[in-house]
């Protein structure tokens, strides 16, 4: 029997493991689930797959849903500490993180020091710490398997390398992108509505992707989190816009030789494949047609037009708190975003600003401390430099 937790049930990744869980059979439980706020969908998921554990992330909705726990579901301690107590279950054989942002990085180190398996969507932890993360793992024999397409494309592409000798045998990555809404759209971005950021061609995501998508930072952050999962250089990193998202990714070995993960764009394989590797199941996505693909196209992505993607290079390429702060900043500056409140093209300016104030540690002195200091002190920045904006444009 294999337990598995899944933080963040209720969102777009969630949803599609539960159908990935039910898919593999009766073997296969979901031991765990959790939501911020929506108990109607979480309710639902409770009687549909009888989890034993629940939590509720938000203390209004916790306190909602106390009061009509279903029998035989024991209800965690609301906030983060209910992620926690959730991804450290002795009973959980495998964690699968799918919350959006920095919330999950408490429990995704709970999950490696139980030296969980886990199955990772929720990029942002590994974006802030990802080499202190990795190093972690590796003290707690904890196995990390990238959930996002591209990663795990790249995942699959090493799997004839030996761990820890990735960049002796790797000369580039591929990474690749459907490159949102806007990359044939010509003229300003800064009229671009919410509304429109949220409407992806491809992927259909939660709101904070979709943006990210949309600047392109999504990319950068996903660069970031590639070098640390695999402790590779970013300088071999090279974005390709790939609108067709057949090719998820690949690797150019030393050799010249290229591996590539092809298959048909639905996030079930790979939320599937982090579950069940080193195995391998039928998965319910659709099976790829190579005489349907008229053609696959690839282009360089227009990194003045999308800021963001630079910035996070140059967060990565400077190490230490930089990538932490440029994916605190970002969180606010979306946020702040879709919610009406900043335009499309200061998202890149907030980021920028916070980025230019941070004074970073040198790398050997980066502590996971550290990393959650700089995490709140970009926030605050971040808010200020949104406020400042905001004022100008009045
Ligand atoms: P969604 O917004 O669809 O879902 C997020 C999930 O996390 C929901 O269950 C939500 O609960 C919960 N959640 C949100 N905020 C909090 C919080 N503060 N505390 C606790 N739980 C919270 O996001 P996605 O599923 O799209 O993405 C999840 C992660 O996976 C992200 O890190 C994203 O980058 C990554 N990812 C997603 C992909 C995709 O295809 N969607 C592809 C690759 C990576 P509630 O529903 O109650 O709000
Ligand atoms: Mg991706």
């Amino acid at each position: 029997m294999k337990n598995v937790v899944i933080l963040g049930s209720t969102g777009s990744i969630g949803v599609n493991a539960l159908r990935s869980v039910k898919n593999l059979g009766a073997d296969w439980r979901a031991l765990g689930l959790t939501a911020n706020s929506n108990l109607k969908l979480l309710a639902a998921q409770i009687k549909a797959v009888k989890p034993a554990y629940a939590a509720v992330f938000d203390y209004a909705a916790w306190k909602e849903f106390r009061a009509r726990v279903p029998r035989g579901v024991k209800l965690l301690s609301p906030g983060v500490e209910g992620l926690v107590e959730m991804a450290s279950l002795k009973e959980a054989d495998i964690v699968l993180s799918a919350v959006t942002g920095a919330v999950g990085f408490s429990p995704l180190l709970a999950a490696i020091r139980a030296s969980k398996h886990i199955a990772l969507a929720n990029k942002e932890p590994m974006v802030m710490a990802g080499d202190l993360l990795m190093k972690e793992a590796e003290r707690w024999q904890a196995r990390i398997i990238p959930v996002d397409s591209e990663p795990s494309a790249i995942f699959q592409c090493l799997a004839g390398v030996k761990p820890g000798h990735y960049d002796a045998a790797v000369s580039r990555v591929f990474l690749t992108a459907s490159g949102g809404p806007f990359c044939a759209v010509k003229g300003s971005l800064a009229g671009v509505t919410p509304a429109q950021a949220l409407r992806h061609p491809r992927w259909r995501m939660g709101p904070k992707i979709t943006v990210d998508s949309s600047t392109l930072m999504n990319k950068g952050l996903e660069a970031i989190e590639i070098k640390n999962l695999f402790s590779l250089p970013v300088s071999k990193i090279e974005v390709l816009i790939h609108p067709q998202s057949v090719v998820h990714s690949g690797v150019e070995f030393k050799d010249g030789s290229v591996l590539a993960q092809l298959s048909s764009p639905d996030m079930k394989l790979p939320i599937q494949y982090a579950l069940t590797w080193p195995d391998r199941a039928p998965s319910l996505a659709e099976p790829l047609d190579f005489l349907k693909l008229s053609r696959l196209d690839f282009a360089r992505p227009d990194f003045r037009r999308f800021p963001c993607l630079e910035l996070a290079f140059e967060a990565a390429r400077k190490g230490g708190v930089y990538p932490a702060a440029l994916n605190a900043a970002n969180e606010i500056a979306v946020e702040r975003f879709i919610a009406g409140r900043l335009r499309f093209t200061d998202i890149p300016a907030v980021v920028e600003k916070v980025l230019a104030a941070c004074r970073g540690d040198s790398r050997e002195r980066l502590t996971l401390a550290g990393v959650v200091e700089a995490d709140s002190w970009a926030r605050q920045k971040a808010a200020d430099a949104a406020d400042t904006i905001k004022k100008r444009l009045k």
